[in-house]
């Protein structure tokens, strides 16, 4: 028995390798086959340059056909995908390496003086080409290798994956996925959300991400399905893509930004039947506006890069604008407050989970690790939330965003759920700010259309809804609010920005 998550996935593999696994919208169709072969080749060339199981193999490269076959050769290879996001520069970089030590690394060809000046020499031994059109040394490499290869034999704690966390509270964390966690979160999310080979799937995600890298690709290739692989969103690329496709996974503004496309309505989705969104919160506003345009109710669901999916909305039943939906299946969702003890239903507190999907600990963190897991083996996610009656969950927010103004906790997402209730707001991120009386002040940071209210007017609407404490005493408009890639909203830099 192999608990090699490739071997699972090629359980699931159509019989006819001639089976289509992906087509681009540049016109390219990859069969199963030819992702099988062509890792096999990447397998057998990173394992002749010295790489054994469980070295990380980082790769730093634009999304390509080739980088998802570079994925799989390090699965069946045995070796560690450690992904990174294209956007890091110098100093995150040599962050990351010197954290990750790698045995290989493979990057788009620009990047290779960059990356070599800061990469661990004692530990590298080979800096690899990966760019976009799929050219480069790696694939030169692979070229000429049998296009067949065993599969690694790996236990299920082996990890699969080193990914860091999307650095959003402070310095990302390394976070050791296994081949087990990885399977087990990918096996209940296909039947949790009804996957199967007659799926085609909308993929813009970023692979170096878990929302596009397992949450998606998992869920493709348990099923035998296929997908139509985008290098990135583009609302207009994917108003053309959609007639075909029966599945769409996206980030928040990927909804907003095809709501915003006056080409995106029902004809955009005669094939789909399921729309699933994450990574961030799907303002409820979003969820209406698309249901009335197009039918479908958006389904939100909630994970993080420690532990993959917890809850979702159902496939079936009802999916509750501005919440996550109950625990998946083998998942233990629960609530407590900050001396550990469960919460009852109602009642706002952290948010802890345990099952086979969640991650073993931090890398090279055991500090971090201990700080962060429960005696009784739950994992401490970092965000509150409530859980209603039902058992669906609602995220208020993140524990490091909490305001705590005059000793009294103030929950950000309660009043920005106030404000962006009036006419004239888009959007609006409430945060602590420094404040000599009362520890924190609140001040909200608001994006607004033309007919902006005045900050008076806002603090006058709050005061009508919200009890004193928790009425910002500022407002502040900004043109956008900063994003990283997958759409969460950085509230540090807003902090930084107004501490004064
Ligand atoms: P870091 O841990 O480095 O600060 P991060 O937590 O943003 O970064 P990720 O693992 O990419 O890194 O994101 C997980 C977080 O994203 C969750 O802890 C949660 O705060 C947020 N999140 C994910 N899905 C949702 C959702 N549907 N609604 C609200 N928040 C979500
Ligand atoms: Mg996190």
């Amino acid at each position: 028995d192999n608990a090699n998550l490739y071997a699972h996935f090629q359980q699931h593999f159509p019989t006819d390798k001639s089976t289509r696994l992906l087509c681009t919208p540049e016109g390219r169709t990859v069969s199963y086959g030819e992702a099988e072969q062509a890792s096999a080749r990447i397998a057998n060339s990173l394992l002749k340059l010295g790489a054994k199981a469980g070295d990380r193999v980082t790769v730093q490269v634009t999304k390509s056909v080739e980088n998802l076959f570079l994925y799989l050769a390090c699965l069946r290879a045995g070796l560690v995908y450690h992904p990174l996001n294209t956007a890091y520069t110098t100093a995150e970089l040599s962050y990351f390496l010197t954290n990750a030590e790698p045995t290989l690394i493979v990057c788009d060809s620009q990047a290779t003086d960059l990356l070599s000046a800061v990469m661990p020499t004692e530990c590298v031994k080979a800096l690899l080409t990966l760019d976009a059109d799929g050219s480069g040394s790696l694939m030169e490499g692979a070229a000429n290798e049998s296009s067949s290869a065993d599969i690694a034999q790996r236990i299920g704690t082996d990890m699969a994956a080193l990914l860091y966390s999307s650095g959003t509270t402070g310095k990302p964390k390394g976070i050791m996925l296994s081949h087990d966690n990885l399977r087990k979160n990918a096996q209940t999310l296909v039947q949790a959300w009804g996957f199967s080979a007659a799926d085609h799937l909308l993929h813009m995600l970023p692979i170096y991400h878990v929302h596009g890298l397992f949450v998606a690709l998992s869920c493709v290739l348990m099923s035998g399905a296929s997908m139509a692989w985008h290098s990135g969103f583009r609302d207009q690329a994917a108003v053309t893509a959609l007639p075909d496709c029966t599945v769409m996974m996206g980030v928040p503004t990927y909804y907003t930004r095809l709501l915003n496309n006056p080409a995106f309505g029902s004809q955009s989705c005669k094939s789909i039947r399921l729309f699933t969104s994450g990574s961030a919160p799907l303002l409820a506003e979003t969820f209406v506006e698309f249901q009335s345009r197009t039918g479908h109710a958006i389904l939100e669901r909630y994970g993080m890069t420690e532990t993959g999916m917890n809850t979702s909305n159902p496939l079936n039943g009802e999916r509750r604008a501005g919440t996550v939906g109950p625990a998946l299946p083998g998942v233990t969702v629960r609530i407590v407050d900050d001396t550990g003890q469960t919460l009852s239903n109602g009642d706002i507190g952290n948010i802890q989970v345990q099952g086979a999907n969640v991650f073993s600990g931090y890398w090279r963190m055991p500090e971090k690790t201990a700080e962060d897991f429960t005696a009784d083996g739950f994992f401490n996610t970092g965000d509150k939330g409530v859980i209603d009656t039902d058992g669906y969950l609602s995220i208020v927010g993140r524990a490091k965003d909490l305001i705590i103004c005059g000793g009294l906790n103030v929950y950000p997402k309660e009043i920005e759920l106030v404000i962006d209730d009036m006419p004239g707001v888009l959007e609006s991120a409430v945060i602590g700010v420094p404040h000599a009386d009362f520890g924190e002040a609140v001040l909200a940071v608001i994006v607004a259309d033309g007919q902006a209210p005045s900050a008076e007017h806002i603090i006058q609407h709050c005061k009508t809804q919200l009890a004193n404490f928790k009425v910002p005493k500022r407002v502040e408009f900004v043109a956008t609010l900063p994003r990283n890639a997958m759409g969460k909203v950085q509230k540090n830099i807003l902090r930084e920005q107004f501490a004064t």
